[in-house]
């Protein structure tokens, strides 16, 4: 039995949580659970969002899966998902759009891999306030992260048979830090002749993927335009209730969802836990169990293929209904 850190935060975080838990022990996962709570929840007892436990646990246990933490708004405290993604190293962001079955969505046959880099740029946090009335923000972009980055990109690109890689900036404006992700991109692609490289600028990216979706592949992003374009396209593939994400390091993975915690359907059972289950399928094939991770994919596939669905995609059914429909097709 392999131990894997749970990462419990709030909003709909505990019901997403419940459901996939259910889902994998049904499905003889073989999985025990380090359930870490984090969050809102744990400030006041124990003075921070994201306690060094939960740091402890997944270095201890080497992959997690986490539902979304909400980082309280002018109480001081850094976002939880940026110190995880930094103390852990995890610098690479990678988020696969597929269609799914069933889901009505623009367009067909959409199968886009974002990459995105996680450690820098308007992440890193550097911001002061110069006088009451101006406000700067530094972008770091650094030769190290890109090129890691970049490399991860191709190298995902190989083993997963996909054809091109397109990196995306704004490097007519941002001519140094843009300009060097791209030189970055530029250089590591070299490295893989077999793989496609295009270049294209963040906007025009943008209403591309609105208009033809269907002519992208693997994307590679700095931090910002990534968090963005990934929920662009989690819109193309039926919104961010089915959107799975994975922040991948050397030694450490954390499985989670693109979405936050949706405080605005928190506790009233609607919340689609497809995301945070395609998640936890990518960490089950990231511990090499991928014949059970196929096993929940089939039957969450089933259960849209027949009709089945949360409010998010149109559908009736709560969380719980939901999950129960798919434990019934394991
Ligand atoms: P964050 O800044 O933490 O990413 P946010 O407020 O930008 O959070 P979300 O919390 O992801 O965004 O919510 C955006 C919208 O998507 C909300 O209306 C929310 O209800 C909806 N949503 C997000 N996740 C789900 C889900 N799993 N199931 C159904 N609806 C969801």
């Amino acid at each position: 039995m392999r131990e894997i850190t749970f990462i419990k935060g709030d909003g709909i975080g505990p019901e997403i949580a419940d459901s996939v838990i259910a889902i994998l022990d049904k499905a003889g996962a073989d999985i025990s659970w380090d359930i870490q709570a984090a969050g809102e929840a744990v400030i006041e007892k124990e003075g921070s969002p994201l306690p060094q436990r939960v740091f402890d646990s997944v270095k201890k246990n080497k992959a997690a899966i986490k539902t979304p933490v909400t980082t309280p708004i002018g109480k001081g405290f850094r976002s939880v998902n940026v110190q995880l993604r930094k103390e852990l190293d995890l610098y690479a962001n990678l988020r696969p759009c597929c269609n799914l079955p069933n889901v009505k969505t623009r367009y067909n046959d959409v199968d886009i891999v974002v990459v995105r880099e996680n450690t820098e740029d308007l992440y890193a946090g550097i911001e002061r306030q110069i006088d009451n009335d101006t406000a700067e923000s530094i972008k770091i972009i650094t030769r190290k992260a890109s090129e890691r980055i970049a490399e991860f990109a191709f190298d995902y690109a190989v083993k997963n048979n996909r054809k091109e890689v397109c990196v995306v900036t704004k490097a007519n404006i941002c001519k140094l830090s843009d300009g060097l992700f791209l030189d970055c991109a530029r250089n590591v692609s070299r490295n893989y002749p077999q793989i496609n490289f295009r270049e294209i600028l963040v906007d025009n990216c943008c209403m591309q993927l609105v208009q033809n979706p269907n002519q992208f592949d693997v994307l590679l992003l700095p931090n910002l335009y990534g968090d963005i374009v990934s929920d662009l396209c989690a819109g193309l593939i039926g919104g961010l209730g089915v959107a799975q994400g994975a922040n991948i390091g050397k030694d450490y993975a954390v499985f989670e969802p693109v979405h936050g915690s949706a405080p605005d359907i928190a506790g009233m059972n609607k919340a689609n836990p497809t995301a945070i289950l395609m998640s936890s399928v990518e960490m089950l094939n990231y511990i090499g169990n991928s014949e059970c991770g196929d096993k929940i994919k089939k039957a969450l596939f089933k259960t849209l293929n027949d009709g089945i669905m949360t409010a998010d995609l149109g559908g009736n059914y709560s969380c719980t209904e939901f999950t129960k429909q798919i434990v019934a097709r394991l």
